[in-house]
């Protein structure tokens, strides 16, 4: 099913361009490569999808496979695409990449810029952009296996590439698994992944440890007797009620949460009643949480339930309070030794002075790591950067510079060729690195 009110334009791109001859040399198959490549980015860039309905997006991905070589599973967790290519016996590496497009009207003036639109969940029409780059990850992946399929000399083992949707939604990765992907594929050894960031191109950025922060977000429902507002007395006022929640809600991270970790509670909606003097039935309350330790995490949604359930009972509330979870991103966190493996990988295509510690985790989420641990497998995330270096002269390359629009912007316009280079060579070298330590980098 298609939620697209835009006709499915053909990708200009033909699966057999994004194919190389067998025993094309990884690093002649990338300059071969890299016209079509930045023409099928281009072409997903005009043509966003909506998470969890990215059909056309699936279809190009998975033709494009086929015609390199790879084992091809469709309607993974609905629109997930799994490739598999086996060299022999070795280790089994997954690398990922997420294929949905935002709700956002695209506002980059460039010349392929997205103007299509679909019906959204609540049944209107929204815009759509790559706002996030998830165009970029696509893209860089397909260059990616397009090498390994021609060129098996430096590697052997098994490669799982993963074309994951609804990423913006959480609903993805868990959808994948759900559909049964630890009985239909191999195990991997090791999951890895990329996410373009406004960094300058030709730098990328990764930790060992906590790298995004988990996300959970919830509705709750707050019961009262509704009833004239002249009369209070006859009520139980789901508002007032609310307010104390709400109120409450603000000590749960300024007086339970140590000082020296870390959490965020907001409450981003409250909703009640029509009218001044109707006291209304029911509340609202809309609530997202952002913690960076399991153990914080733990403590703040319980924190959050018992202040909810406690300020009902003292307002005499007829009905226990609801909670209904609306998303939950986990922790991403990267093994320490893999990190050190693919750090070491990377500095062969980014130089030493282009691989960037990232200084703190970010507090943005991800649902990548839902494969790591329900695989139980170590996993490497890193940040890639997307953005012309120019516009970062005397700025510190580690840190977001302000003027430059990030992930989710109207304005977010990465470099398309420069981009994608990089992001195939660096999955290509990080994954060599975990088949064959001290494979040749391309
Ligand atoms: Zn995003
Ligand atoms: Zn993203």
């Amino acid at each position: 099913m298609t939620l697209s009110t835009s006709p499915v334009a053909a990708c200009p791109v033909a699966p057999g361009q994004l194919a190389l001859p067998a025993g094309t040399p990884a690093a002649d198959g990338l300059a071969q490569l890299l016209p079509a490549l930045g023409e099928l980015y281009r072409d997903l860039h005009a043509h966003p999808e909506l998470s969890m309905h990215e059909t056309r997006t699936a279809a190009i991905i998975a033709a494009t496979l086929r015609a390199q070589g790879w084992k091809v599973t469709e309607n993974v967790g609905t629109t997930g695409v799994v490739g598999v290519l086996s060299n022999g016996e070795g280790p089994t590496v997954l690398l990922r990449a997420d294929t949905d497009g935002l709700p956002l009207a695209e506002d980059t003036g460039l010349p392929y810029a997205s103007t299509d639109t679909a019906i959204g969940p609540d049944g209107t029409e929204v815009p759509l952009m790559h706002g996030c780059g998830h165009d970029h990850h696509v893209t860089a992946l397909l260059g990616a296996t397009a090498l390994y399929a021609a060129d098996r000399t430096g590697w052997t083992g098994t490669l799982i590439a993963v074309f994951q949707p609804g990423e913006e939604i959480a609903a993805g990765a868990r959808a994948m698994i759900d559909d049964g992907f630890a009985e239909r594929f191999p195990r991997p050894d090791v999951c890895l992944g990329q996410h373009v960031s406004p960094l300058p191109t030709g730098t990328v950025a990764l930790r060992p440890g906590t790298t995004m922060a988990a996300a959970d977000s919830f509705r709750i429902r707050l019961f009262g007797a509704g009833g004239h507002g002249s009369q209070p007395e006859l009520t139980i006022d789901p508002i007032v009620l609310g307010a104390h929640v709400v109120t409450r809600l603000q000590t749960v991270v300024s007086r339970e949460i140590a000082a020296q970790d870390a959490a965020v509670v907001t409450v981003g909606s409250f909703q009640a009643g029509h009218k001044e003097n109707i006291i209304p039935d029911s509340a609202e309350l809309k609530v997202n949480v952002r913690t960076f330790d399991p153990k914080v995490r733990e403590r703040v949604l319980a924190a959050i339930e018992r202040v909810v359930r406690g300020e009902a009972q003292a307002a005499g509330a007829p009905r226990e309070p609801e909670f209904e979870p609306l998303n939950a991103f986990p922790l991403t966190v990267n093994d320490d030794s893999a990190t050190e493996r693919a750090r070491d990988a990377l500095r062969s295509v980014y130089g030493e002075q282009g691989v960037q510690h990232m200084a703190r985790p970010l507090s943005g989420s991800e649902d990548f790591g839902v494969f790591g641990t329900t695989l139980d497998c170590p996993s490497v995330f890193w940040m890639w950067g997307s953005f012309d270096p120019k516009h970062y002269e005397d700025e510190d390359p580690s840190q977001t510079r302000p003027g430059i629009p990030g992930n989710h912007s109207p304005r977010f316009a990465p470099q398309a060729e420069q981009v994608i280079e990089y992001g195939v060579r660096g999955l290509r070298a990080v994954a060599a690195a975990f088949h064959e330590p001290g494979a040749r980098p391309i």
